[in-house]
């Protein structure tokens, strides 16, 4: 029977990457230790994995571990911070290998893509729940705030929208025509693996072109609002400018319409930025691989108006995710 103690040492801990700085201290004592670069400001996110409500039972333990830290990596991105490291609280029914293995394989081979250390955590017997706080570094005054869009900013999107959730409908047997196995493996990868913009993030921070950022995790629509409520303004969004996933492209305008306006699990990023900067925001994502499209505009008036790809006004009936609404 593995111990706490020995599972950590087992599947959790790796010597050999210890106390690369900015961490001083990893796993092993009461505490880690960071040695923050100095004059950066610190990021911190948590964010919680809960069986049965964030993925199902039985789920693949290797996309659970590469999930759980991605969707943490995105809060990070959608601040323009760089990736420090992380720390994992984990409650586990039992100690099983095979899902150690693959849990731990799944969270270090993205850990190794973004180079940076789990650095400690908590493990504990219970119903499944995975629990990661990322820390992360941005300078002073470059965070990309919710609340700092101005009126006349455009309203950009990295990437694709509501792949993730098309094969979540596909799962739930929801779509009157379901996914083909091709199209089921390409949107499922959107959804069991994203992959978060941190790169994209840090660059717009960095730079200076970006105003306000949020990353797209209970669907747009919901998501942009939290840009509009804590800056102050109201949008026009242009829902057939949406840049919709490779297979929901391929569904009829409503489908297409729903999952990329309010979807959910896209973890890409929503950011604004003047219009004077179009050409500089377009360089930069090219630099980085990463596609982006305009959508739609911040306005003075408050409310968010979504309108057709003629610019005339759209009912759609949809929000945001929300936990304890739906
Ligand atoms: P304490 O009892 O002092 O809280 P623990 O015995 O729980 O410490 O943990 C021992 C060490 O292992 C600590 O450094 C802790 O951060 C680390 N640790 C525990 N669980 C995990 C985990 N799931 N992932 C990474 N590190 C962990
Ligand atoms: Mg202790």
């Amino acid at each position: 029977m593995l111990s706490e103690f020995d599972l950590i040492k087992e599947y959790f801990q790796r010597p050999r990457h210890a106390a690369a700085p900015p961490v001083a201290l990893g796993i092993g004592d009461d505490c880690a230790l960071l040695a923050p670069t100095p004059g950066m400001q610190t990021a911190i996110s948590s964010d919680m994995l809960v069986e049965g409500r964030h993925f199902f039972a039985g789920a693949d333990a290797l996309k659970l571990g590469h999930k759980s830290l991605a969707v943490n990596l995105s809060d990070l991105a959608a601040m323009g911070a760089r990736p420090v490291g992380f720390t994992l609280a984990l409650a586990l029914p039992a100690a099983e290998r095979d899902w150690l293995q693959g849990f731990s394989q799944g969270l270090f081979a993205l850990a190794d893509a973004f180079n940076i250390e789990l650095i400690g955590g908590d493990t504990t017997r219970g119903p499944l729940n995975i629990c990661i706080t990322v820390f992360g570094e941005v300078a002073p005054g470059r965070a990309l705030r919710r609340g700092a869009a101005l009126a006349g900013d455009d309203i950009w999107i990295s990437g694709t929208l509501g792949d993730a959730r098309l094969a979540l409908a596909d799962l739930r047997g929801e779509l009157a025509q379901p996914l083909d196995a091709a199209s089921q493996r390409s949107a499922a990868a959107r959804l069991h693996t994203p992959v978060p913009r941190v790169e994209l993030g840090m660059l717009l921070a960095g730079q200076g072109i970006a105003h306000a950022a949020i990353d797209i995790s209970d669907g747009l629509i919901g998501d942009l609002g939290h840009i509009l409520k804590l800056s102050h303004v109201g949008a026009t969004l242009d829902v057939d400018a949406l840049p919709a996933g490779d297979i929901l492209a391929t569904r009829d305008t409503a489908l297409r319409r729903a999952y990329s306006a309010a979807g959910g699990d896209d973890y890409e990023l929503c950011f604004t930025a003047p219009a004077s900067a179009r050409e500089a925001v377009l360089a930069l994502a090219g630099s980085v691989a990463t596609p982006v499209t305009r959508v739609g505009r911040i306005e003075a008036q408050a409310g968010l108006r979504l309108v057709d790809a003629g610019g005339a006004p759209l009912e759609l009936q949809l929000a945001g995710f929300d936990h304890f609404t739906s």
